[in-house]
């Protein structure tokens, strides 16, 4: 089994989502008592958030280029950034290790393969929604995602720092959300492209199939690991 490196707290919400599917999947398969080898250079969100809304990705890639060198220098065999919107700034942190960086986008577009979407609605930050980075690797790939309007992206930008990622579950935002979704004319399926959206809702809330990005983005690095 290789070892693991997350990058984490982005947010930590989401974090103890990675650790635990991560472990669970390796139980899954391997049986019994089985674990994840897994590093996870947790980061204090506060500065990062900071950043990006202040649009200082240099410096947020060089916080996350850091922690990717420390997880390499104590043994990760490959690099995980635990969110989307800070794919942003994934070549940055690539460039950092020798070990690989496993692409959130690119298991995201693997699972939309799988289930024949070629035209998801993408629900994240307005970073990953408004910003090319993500929506262009899917594109790369023949996906060209969908995203609300800009009243929508909004609210779901808020509903993500202000309430998810402090751990805030809320119906009220949770009926906001599948209205959104609900909005969406022409979608075959939905992303969660936001490691904290899977807090709020579930694949059963929705009658469109569901690529989750934390879980897949998970799956990938247990793929890895187990070989
Ligand atoms: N975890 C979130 C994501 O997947 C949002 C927090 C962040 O901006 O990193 O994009």
């Amino acid at each position: 089994m290789k070892t693991i490196g997350l990058i984490g707290g982005m947010s930590a919400e989401s974090t103890t989502v990675y650790y635990q599917l991560i472990n669970r999947l390796v139980r899954e398969r391997l049986g019994g008592l089985h674990s994840a080898r897994l590093l996870i250079w947790s980061l204090d969100f506060a500065p990062i958030a900071a950043l990006q809304a202040a649009g200082d990705w240099a410096t947020a890639g060089a916080v996350l280029a850091d922690a990717a060198r420390r997880l390499e220098g104590a043994g990760a065999e490959a690099i995980l950034i635990g969110a989307n919107t800070m794919h942003l700034v994934a070549d940055q942190v690539a460039a950092a290790v020798q070990v690989p960086l496993i692409h959130i986008g690119d298991a995201t577009a693997a699972a939309l393969e799988a289930i024949g979407s070629r035209r998801p609605l993408l629900l994240g930050t307005r970073f990953t929604m408004e910003m090319g980075f993500y929506r262009d690797r899917l594109a790369a790939r023949g996906i060209e995602a969908l995203i609300p309007d800009e009243a929508d992206r909004a609210r779901l930008h808020a509903i993500i720092y202000d309430e998810l990622c402090q751990a805030v579950i809320s119906p009220a935002s949770r009926a906001e959300v599948l209205a959104i979704i609900a909005k969406a004319a022409g979608a075959d399926a939905v992303i969660f492209a936001c490691t904290e959206i899977g807090l709020l809702l579930s694949p059963d809330d929705l009658s469109l199939p569901v690529v989750d990005t934390a879980i897949v983005h998970a799956q990938a690095g247990v793929d890895f690991s187990l070989g």
